[in-house]
């Protein structure tokens, strides 16, 4: 049945058809239409680029498994048990040809403004269900107990800092409202073990406020929170000349 229905698909354009090749296995287990076969295997292609470019950026069809980001581990979209994200909706990769380092240039970091305990799969549902979006918008997420968890991958451009606003800048969520409270230790100490390997990995990204970017005014992260990454910046920003 799987066979015969892969065999029915088109062949997908010439400079992927290796790749996709090596992904039917995988794909055939999950039983993922023709179309979407095709449009999945699109973005991971390691062998069509330089190979640094594919080896730092995530991508749905290749990832999903645990992963270290530095000194930091992060838990996949696999283990959180992430839905797919609905392509159809619109998801934009960064440049295959040019290394991710080029394009990404600050890290925006947001709160929930809800419950510390909410997770990275309520905040994807929320996304995707209420707002209808591909998929959850922000790139990393730090729960209440300040574990990592991967969002949408690092090689598309996210949904999180408004209308225009999401190319070249990763999306960074802590859960909780810090509008009200003070972010726990451990969630703080995650954020500064995640910016700090997000700097060291993709070189000098500024670190800003969701309330400085958005062009709508924002609490966001939240006022505890906003004091805390001020601080971490302006202490990294002192080291260098
Ligand atoms: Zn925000």
């Amino acid at each position: 049945m799987r066979t015969k229905r892969r065999r029915t698909c088109p062949s997908p354009p010439a400079p992927w058809s290796l790749a996709a090749a090596r992904l039917a296995p995988l794909l055939a287990l999950t039983a993922v239409s023709c179309a979407s076969l095709v449009r999945r295997a699109l973005p991971a292609v390691p062998e069509q680029g330089p190979v640094a470019a594919f080896a730092e950026a995530r991508y749905y069809a290749a990832h999903g498994g645990d992963y270290a980001l530095g000194g930091v581990a992060v838990i996949g979209r696999a283990t959180s048990g992430l839905l797919s994200p609905v392509f159809a909706r619109g998801l934009t990769t960064y440049d295959h040809g040019r290394l991710l380092a080029e394009q990404l240039y600050s890290v925006v970091v947001h709160h929930t403004a809800g419950r510390a305990d909410e997770t990275v799969l309520s905040v994807q549902r929320f996304h995707m269900e209420t707002r209808g979006w591909a998929d959850i918008g922000y790139h990393f997420f730090i729960d209440g107990a300040g574990r990592v968890f991967e969002g949408r991958p690092l090689g598309y451009v996210g949904a999180h800092a408004g209308e225009g606003r999401n190319q070249g800048r990763v999306g960074v969520c802590v859960a909780g409202n810090f509008e009200t409270g003070e972010p726990a230790p451990a969630q703080l100490a995650a954020l500064w073990a995640l910016l700090a390997a997000l700097d060291d990995r993709f070189g000098g990204l500024d670190i800003l406020l969701h309330r400085e970017v958005r062009a709508e005014p924002t609490d966001c992260p939240g006022r505890f929170l906003a004091a805390e990454v001020e601080r971490f910046r302006a202490g990294r920003k002192s080291k260098r000349p």
